[in-house]
């Protein structure tokens, strides 16, 4: 059976849905499954059947109904960040849990994450039996996802990681992704900028990739969290002009660049700037006004756990998980609402502070890991002053496969650095050189 249903759009299934709690209810009973503990929890009434029986009054304990809809409390609260989740989910009758499927994965709010953050984001509001096993399916099985999915991306020279800052908002990296078919709206490119402590992404559709359109969205960049200490780019031409570095002058952001070819030395973040692309790939592909789109797709990226921190980037900077549609009513909030604002913000800067600590933790694991994996695929190149030196090329366009894969020779002129040989053509007297960076 195919689950997924690509002739609805996201936004119709929401509003052709009912979702009142009334239909909610209704359904639920609708539910042979869900009947008998219901039945239970309202008259106290048990199945004639001893087995099912003794199977509900051990299961009942999870169960409760709140105004008439059934709830299921799992929270165990092994891990301090569980602590930070509700805790009870809506459970989800059959007939609704192809609309649950689709509104967590494929809709923008879902970005057609991956398995593990659609299992999270699923059950951090919703119960149903076998939900591990019927997400992975779902998410499997997306057409949307098996298109676009990309192998791991080998490089070639090993990697150095960046020292992690203290705090959000210190040090962004920031990037341009495109050029994409035009936006209803003439954009052809996007402006993304990710914090290197809580990964939060944050991107800006442009409709040039001068350096004056990267100015501005710079400038919509600090204007929403301040003025950072350090910009990371590489070093495109946009970000190297006139006009960039007196923008950056002006504000003492300082500057750094990493050589093009090493991207990959800043790791966590590259993979957000790939994800974006991922994800905004389906959208754009359909030809829709894909600037509309982008919003909801920043926002299913900052709430996904990221890998590296442990965390979702939207936890780490407000301290809680974002509010889903069919989240638990407001009306219906079960936590404790603080009555006095001095005690929530209390409340708030010691979780805050939790989270951060934590953070900090799993992201310098997650780089020495990191490091540490790519590393070992890599052969280092021994080299030493006057050596030779041929460049692999990767050839492009029509006829690749016919052209040189190799330059050269080189010569090797200088080792600065571990990671960084400075080689000359020898042809050519020249003070020249290109940087090989390892
Ligand atoms: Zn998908």
């Amino acid at each position: 059976m195919n689950n997924h249903d690509n002739t609805l759009s996201e936004f119709e299934i929401l509003k052709n849905s009912d979702l009142t709690p009334h239909n909610i209810k209704d359904l639920q009973r609708k539910d042979l499954d869900l009947l008998p503990m219901i039945i239970y929890l309202e008259e106290n009434k048990l199945p004639n059947l001893q087995k099912e029986a003794r199977k509900l009054l051990l299961q009942a304990a999870d169960y409760l109904l709140i105004n008439g809809v059934l709830f299921h409390s799992s929270v165990k609260k092994k891990s301090r960040r569980a602590s930070n989740l509700d805790n009870f989910q809506l459970v989800v009758p059959r007939l609704m849990r192809n609309l649950v499927l689709h509104m967590c994965h494929d809709s923008p709010l879902g970005g057609h994450s991956g398995i593990k953050n659609t299992i999270d984001r699923v059950r951090e509001h919703y119960y149903f039996s076998r939900l591990s096993t019927i997400v992975s399916e779902y998410v499997r099985t997306c057409h949307e996802c098996q298109i676009r999915k990309t192998s791991s991306v080998h490089t070639k020279a090993g990697i150095i990681s960046f020292p992690t800052p203290s705090a959000p908002f210190h040090v962004w990296e920031v990037d341009l992704c495109g050029p994409f078919p035009l936006s209803s709206a003439g954009h052809s490119h996007i402006f993304t900028a990710v914090d290197m402590f809580s990964k939060l992404v944050f991107a800006v559709p442009l409709h040039n990739c001068d350096a004056l359109s990267v100015c501005h969205a710079l400038f919509q960049l600090f204007s929403s969290y301040g003025v950072c200490h350090t910009l990371l780019s590489d070093q495109g031409s946009e970000f190297i002009s006139k006009g960039t570095k007196e923008l950056c002058k002006m504000l003492e952001v300082s500057q750094e660049f990493t050589p093009s070819f090493a991207h990959h030395c800043l790791g966590t973040c590259e993979r957000s700037h790939r994800t974006l692309e991922e994800r905004m790939t389906p959208y754009i592909r359909k030809g829709r006004p894909w600037n509309d789109i982008l919003p909801a797709v920043i926002f299913s990226m900052n709430s996904c756990t990221n890998a590296a921190t442990q965390y979702s980037p939207f936890e780490v900077v407000y301290g809680n998980r974002p509010q889903f549609p069919l989240s638990t009513p407001h009306d219906l909030d079960l936590r404790d609402i603080p009555k006095d604002i001095h005690v929530y913000l209390k409340q708030m800067q010691q979780k805050l502070n939790t989270i951060r600590k934590e953070v900090q933790i799993n992201v310098e694991k997650a780089n020495a890991k990191m490091v540490e994996r790519v590393n070992k695929t890599t052969s280092p190149l021994k080299l030493s002053i006057g050596d030779y030196v041929y460049l692999h090329d990767e050839p492009t366009g029509q006829g690749q496969k016919l052209q040189a894969k190799f330059s050269g020779p080189f010569i090797v002129d200088n080792i600065p650095s571990p990671h960084l040989i400075k080689i000359r053509d020898p042809e050519k007297t020249s003070e020249d050189f290109e940087c090989l960076y390892t």
